[in-house]
């Protein structure tokens, strides 16, 4: 396509990327822009980053830029780094020769691997463009821009999926999912974002085998999922997840909960994505956390309660126990980081201690440092859940914004509403041994 016929303009591309290919372009070298970017472009949105490839290797690329870094095992790339913005620059990936199991390829030729599930382990040939254009997933994605003569190369018709708003994979769908599951996520993360529907081929086989997603490395699957979850559109991307099955196997202990969609738990996931989403297009801050934390709640109220019933264990125990046990089960699908996973556990325990409020109690959990979300949190609670849980929500929300003499008072009226039921007995004071005693 002429540049009047895709009507794609330098103004739309950011200067980096086009100081980036000017420099290899003068070096006697092809580049494109690629993916994503060419494809928002196309469609009116603005893009997130922009992606360049090229002829030249990543050392040759390396050669021309002083702000240059090399990373990555699987696919080898290249970072110019423009202080905060970073325009990827990758070779031309090619076909592979495919090989044995034994690995045993002549030196210079091992470069693609797969495994006992079809899916690439290893894949760092260089190519054509043609070549690197059928190795890309959707039609939409493959086609190329090229700021020498402005011309866009559309290898897989992309153009045409666009008008007929559809994600179609490049190629034979199930070898495609088997390569690389991950498409899975991304058919149906494209879907939401660009508001298009899967088209039947592409779709027809994610539900049959959603479970490879299980041989994706944790620490991949933490990042596809922020990308799904905290994208603007979280509470759709979930709706259509659980729809082709790939709920289960990220979040094989969240999935049993959600069979009617009427769920009280499906209920609970889809007010909290809501909020998320509503946070993000309004700009606010959102944790992982929180998702986290609500995504996998019901799983442990239900473990801590067989705990307790099961093994005798008291409530305090058995909710420690199982909080554990859900976040070390989950991360055998997702890793969640440290930094997540301590947040998760506040947010948690903080449910068990919202309800008890005597004494001084309540005026300690305003300053606990994670309040905030636990009372966020518990407000979500019991706006699906009502009743009691409700009503604790609601006196939180008073008491936090109460002046302190109207706190004393709310402190009192509960307590005598509830005749002090619940509240902390007297300690007896033991007499403390002194060392001046001995
Ligand atoms: P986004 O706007 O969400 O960044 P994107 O299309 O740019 O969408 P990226 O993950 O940035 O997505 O990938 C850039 C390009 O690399 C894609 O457009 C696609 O051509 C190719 N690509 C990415 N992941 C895969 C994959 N798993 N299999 C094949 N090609 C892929
Ligand atoms: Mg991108």
């Amino acid at each position: 396509m002429t540049r009047g016929e895709h009507g794609i303009s330098r103004e739309d591309i950011s200067d980096n990327a086009l100081k980036v290919m000017y420099r290899l372009n003068g070096a006697g070298f092809e580049s494109y822009l690629v993916g994503g970017c060419v494809r928002d472009i196309l469609m009116g949105y603005e893009p997130k980053d922009f992606d360049v490839v090229t002829n030249a290797t990543p050392e040759q690329i390396k050669g021309l830029f002083k702000n240059c870094r090399l990373i990555g095992r699987r696919f080898r790339l290249a970072h110019i780094v423009f202080g905060r913005d970073i325009i990827e620059v990758a070779t031309f990936r090619g076909h592979h020769q495919e090989t044995d199991e034994d690995d045993t390829v002549p030196k210079g030729k091992a470069i693609a691997k797969r495994d006992a599930h079809g899916q690439l382990v290893r894949d760092n040939v260089f190519g054509t463009i043609e070549e690197d254009a059928e190795r890309r997933d959707f039609t939409f994605n493959a086609m190329y821009y090229n700021v020498a003569d402005f011309t866009v190369k559309d290898f897989a018709n992309g153009l045409n999926a666009i008008e007929k708003r559809e994600v179609a994979l490049i190629g034979d769908p199930e070898t495609r999912y088997r390569e690389d599951p991950v498409r899975m996520l991304r058919a149906v993360r494209f879907a939401v974002k660009l508001s298009m529907h899967i088209e039947k081929t592409t779709a027809a086989p994610i539900k049959q085998l959603a479970n490879l997603l299980q041989n994706i490395p944790p620490a991949r699957l933490f990042e596809e999922t922020l990308k799904l979850f905290l994208s603007g559109k979280g509470e759709e991307t979930f709706l259509m997840l659980r729809e082709y099955g790939l709920i289960e196997p990220l979040f094989p202990q969240l999935a049993p909960f959600l069979k009617d969609e009427n769920s009280r738990e499906m209920q609970f996931v889809r007010r909290v994505l809501a909020n998320t989403d509503e946070r993000i297009n309004s700009n606010q801050r959102v944790t992982p956390a929180f998702l986290y934390a609500a995504l996998l709640w019901y799983p442990v109220e239900e473990h801590s309660q067989r705990l307790q019933s099961e093994s005798g264990l008291n409530a305090h125990d058995a909710f420690n126990i199982a909080s554990g046990d859900v976040i070390a089960r989950q991360t055998q699908r997702i890793m969640i980081p440290k930094r997540f996973s301590t947040v998760i556990r506040d947010i948690w325990i903080l449910q068990q201690r919202l309800p008890k409020r005597f004494g001084r109690r309540a005026f300690q959990l305003l300053t606990h440092p994670k309040f905030r979300a636990g009372y966020d949190f518990l407000l979500v609670r019991g706006q699906i859940e009502g009743g009691d849980l409700l009503e604790l929500a609601q006196w939180w929300t008073h008491f936090q914004h109460a002046e302190n003499g109207k706190q004393k008072a709310m402190l009192n009226a509960l307590r005598r509403n509830e005749g002090g039921k619940g509240a902390p007995k007297k300690r007896k004071r033991r007499p403390v041994k002194r060392d001046s005693d001995a």
